[in-house]
């Protein structure tokens, strides 16, 4: 039998792995999912004595299973090698009794680097089966996608990359390394509007089949590098692995114990990376989904009722600031053993009333798995404020919110032990950070870094300290109602 992607909502739709990736989200609007994931067993104990780059490839050979073990052995090659500051890729850091796991080691300081080193490798090696075809990649981003995509994408031959961000919603930062992103084949835009307009923006333009088949018959395909496509979410499963196996080493634990991890959740990727991890093997206990004050999921996770009918709050953590976890999706698909149809009717909801209830039997089934937290900006700030006072560590705002939750967490379980990812370096958010710590800050986003360079002797990462002296070369900024025009030209100035 040939062993297939299908759709959430229908599980007629179908395609291998290197399809799923080029197309990313399918075309009825669903997520690819492979319903065999949970018969998958990893040869566990063996990785315990493997690399990140020899754990990577037996990820992702179990389920990229249309690319040769050469083709797979070459990815994780270029994705990793010689891209990320530490030689772990993500260390596991132990700081006082929390074990952190460091996922910002990569070229743009966020955890999005190890799903967007590796997807446009993988896109490159599918497209070599599809010899006149280009890619336009769309994205929206709430700070870090955008970058880490256009790293990732800089110069990749025949593909072409537009990134969307909210105007006023993303850090100094986090704009100033988007808007002097180099390459030919680059576009950056803000929009007078907040994630979600760029995100429904985006989709409307995938959903748009008129549009999809005028540039189709040039050659143009359009694909998403979001969290939805497989090519960027199944590399993350990855690291959960290695967070494991060290714990193994170090004695934390022993081998076989089910440990928690604790994960800073917006469009629920990471934490679903961690799902897909525990269905091949790995032993977790419990999922903390630490939510900010856009406490969708935390509702949700409690309730039963995904409602996005609410006010939404620009936070300090602005990468989890999102209404709609479109990654949720996946999981419900799992827990409702398989029904796409259940699913399709659930979207549906979404998309016409803004929410949707949650059968008991699939909320029960979730409810035993995840655990669900939030914190609020002074929860959050607290949390940085402790965490340094308690053991000199650094905590970014989102990884904060994690902390917070974590700590809540721990009160009702003495029993098993917990990581925390940690998804951003704290100096991406240098201003927030700093005024948190020192109780001051300085309208210089530079200057902010050095202060706190200096006061906590944790080095800035260098590709920030670079941002300085590079030239601006994006400045587009448009409304959300201008989007596919923009997209048109674009994709006509790339690529054709
Ligand atoms: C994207 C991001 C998150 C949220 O991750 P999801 O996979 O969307 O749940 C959390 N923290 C940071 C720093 C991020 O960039």
């Amino acid at each position: 039998m040939e062993k297939n992607y299908t759709s959430t909502r229908n599980t007629s739709i179908q395609a291998l792995p290197k399809q799923a990736i080029l197309e990313g989200l399918a075309s009825d609007g669903g997520l690819y999912v492979y319903d065999d994931i949970d018969q998958i067993t990893l040869p566990l104990s063996d990785m315990m004595k493997m690399s990140y780059s020899e754990m990577a490839q037996v990820v992702l050979r179990a389920l990229l299973f249309d690319f040769t073990n050469d083709e797979v052995n070459t990815c994780v090659k270029q994705a990793y090698e010689g891209k990320f500051d530490d030689g772990c890729i993500t260390p596991l850091v132990k700081s006082g009794n929390d074990h952190i796991l460091e996922l910002f080691h990569g070229p743009t300081s966020a955890f999005k680097d190890i799903g967007l080193q590796m997807l446009p490798q993988l896109m490159s090696v599918a497209l070599r089966d599809q010899k006149d075809q280009s890619v336009m990649i769309l994205t929206a981003t709430s700070g870090d996608t955008g970058k880490a995509a256009l790293a990732g994408f800089e110069d990749v031959k025949r593909v072409g990359i537009t990134v969307f961000y909210p105007d006023h919603g993303v850090s100094e930062m986090q704009r100033l390394q988007m808007v002097t992103q180099q390459g030919k084949n680059t576009c950056v835009c803000a929009l007078h509007g907040n994630f979600d307009d760029a995100q429904s923006g985006v989709k409307e333009i995938f959903h748009n089949a008129a549009f999809q088949e005028a540039f189709a018959k040039q050659g143009v395909v359009f694909s998403s590098a979001n969290s939805i496509n497989i090519g960027r979410l199944i590399p993350q499963i990855v690291y959960y692995f290695y967070a494991y196996k060290v714990m193994v080493e170090q004695g934390d634990i022993a081998f076989g114990d089910e440990v928690n991890f604790c994960v800073p959740t917006g469009n629920f990727g990471n934490v679903l990376a961690g799902y897909y991890a525990k269905m091949m093997g790995l032993p977790v206990h419990r999922f903390l989904v630490a939510s900010n004050a856009n406490h969708v999921l935390y509702d949700f996770l409690t309730t039963g009722v995904y409602d996005r009918n609410r006010p939404f709050h620009k936070t300090i953590s602005p990468s989890m600031d999102i209404l709609i976890s479109s990654n949720l999706e996946r999981l419900l698909y799992y827990m409702s053993g398989k029904d796409a149809d259940y699913i399709a009717e659930l979207m549906n909801d979404l998309a016409t009333k803004g929410q949707y209830t949650l059968r008991s039997d699939v909320l029960q089934r979730i409810q035993s798995l995840f655990y669900a937290g939030y914190a609020t900006d002074s929860d959050c700030i607290h949390a940085i404020q402790t965490k340094f006072k308690s053991d000199g560590y650094v905590l970014d705002p989102h990884t904060a919110v994690g902390y917070h939750v974590l700590k809540q967490y721990e009160t009702q379980d003495h029993a098993h032990q917990s990581v925390l990812l940690s998804t951003a370096s704290p100096y991406k958010f240098s201003k927030h950070v700093y005024q948190a710590l020192f109780h001051e800050t300085d309208e210089d986003a530079f200057a902010v870094m050095e202060k706190l360079e200096k006061q906590t002797g944790i080095l800035a990462p260098k590709g920030l300290k670079e941002l300085k002296n590079l030239a601006v070369r994006h400045t587009h900024v448009i409304e959300p109602s201008q989007m596919e025009a923009f997209v048109e030209n674009q994709t006509k100035g790339i690529l054709l």
